[in-house]
């Protein structure tokens, strides 16, 4: 399936991690970056960047450990 560079598409986010549709005309959002973010100083979005990481790896070991706990009460 061929996809068009126009096409607009919902992207997530990297530094802030909110949706957004994208190309979006006359927006300045990118490819990686929502309109909010994009405009930022690059410093000021590597540390979001960076902050978002960690959230996201932070909920992904909230996920487990909260399926473990399902399943010790399962028992
Ligand atoms: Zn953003």
């Amino acid at each position: 399936m061929q996809k068009q560079d126009t096409e607009i598409r919902t992207r997530v986010c990297r530094s802030c991690n909110e949706s957004y549709d994208y190309p979006v005309p006359r927006s300045p959002a990118t490819r990686f970056y929502c309109e909010s973010c994009a405009e930022l100083p690059a410093e000021v979005r590597a540390v979001l960047e960076k902050y978002n990481k960690r959230l996201k790896a932070l909920a992904a070991q909230i996920d487990k450990l909260e399926q473990r706990c399902r399943a010790l009460e399962g028992k």
